[in-house]
């Protein structure tokens, strides 16, 4: 694992935080999760100012004078310090100190990035995930946006606690019409008769691999009420740490392998590593990219 704030690599147990910091207390910060992946010229980052850019609209709605030049900096330095061939890059700016007030004109902003060694959060050894409709609603964007805002995620944890305890993997959050918005920290996808649709909500976060896995297959992306996805062939979802997830059961609806599924999640391992001959723009090596 390799630490980076403000500009500079951190040894273990350097990077002091304040305890006022405003966003412990109010979570007004904004993150990223991104991937980098061994190709065959060296650990590449996955989509990198893709990334960064949703970064910087998250910092945008909360009024943070982000500096994403830095942040990117960071985010090749400490994979290339951290001699990880693949990892989960954690980007984060926050809101330290200078107020506990609810005006964040003035406070200071802190750059930092984690490199760490990563596996599929929702796991690998397995055919699917098992995915309970969650009793809690989605933070409607007109009173969040759905961007990666620190706080907003305590939305997800309520979720996934609940779906956790009640002995399921994953929980999918639905409207009050019926229909589907997301999981606690992926996209929907289903699949019928062959044909892929994306599950599209207002109040769900735009995915780098949701719009990935559209350009991949066409999909399309369309509104889907919660009964479309039980009738569905297959029904998978995405996301950075996720990559193309099986679901292996809805409230107890069960899907067995879908060829579908596997077949989109061979070619974005391709093309994730670099084995594909397009695409290769979305690639950045850290190799040619810092001198250490
Ligand atoms: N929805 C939520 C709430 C998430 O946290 C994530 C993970 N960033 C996703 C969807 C998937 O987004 P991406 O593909 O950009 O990782």
């Amino acid at each position: 694992m390799q630490l980076w704030m403000d500009g500079t690599l951190l040894n273990p147990g350097e990077g002091a935080v304040s305890p006022l910091a405003h966003g412990l207390h109010y979570g007004t910060g904004v993150f990223e999760g991104i991937r980098a992946y061994e190709t065959a010229e060296g650990p590449a980052i996955f989509r990198l100012d893709d990334h960064l850019d949703r970064l910087g609209r998250g910092a945008e709605a909360i009024g943070m004078p982000v500096d994403l030049t830095l942040l990117r900096q960071g985010c090749l330095e400490a994979l290339a310090a951290s001699g990880l061939k693949e990892a989960y890059l954690r980007p984060l700016a926050f809101y330290e100190t200078g107020g506990l007030g609810l005006d964040v004109a003035g406070l200071r902003v802190r750059h930092f990035v984690a490199a760490l060694p990563w596996k599929n959060h929702l796991g690998e050894d397995h055919d699917g995930i098992r995915v309970r409709t969650s009793p809690f609603r989605r933070n409607p964007s007109r009173a969040l946006p759905p961007l990666k805002l620190c706080g907003a995620y305590v939305n997800s944890i309520l979720a996934k606690l609940e779906a956790g305890r009640a002995g399921y993997d994953e929980a999918l959050f639905v409207d009050d019409e019926g229909f589907v918005v997301e999981c606690t920290g992926e996209n929907v996808f289903f699949v019928k008769g062959g044909r892929v649709t994306a599950v599209q909500h207002e109040d769900a976060l735009p995915g780098i691999t949701r719009a990935t896995v559209l350009e991949m297959c066409g999909a399309e992306s369309r509104p889907v009420l919660a009964s479309e996805l039980l009738a569905a062939d297959e029904v998978f979802v995405t996301g950075t740490s996720a990559e193309i997830t099986a679901v292996s059961s809805l409230d107890g609806r069960l899907w067995g392998p879908g060829p579908v599924t596997r077949d989109l999640q061979r070619r974005y391992q391709d093309l994730v590593h670099g084995r594909t001959e397009d695409h290769g723009a979305w690639l950045t090596g850290v190799t040619d990219a810092v001198r250490l």
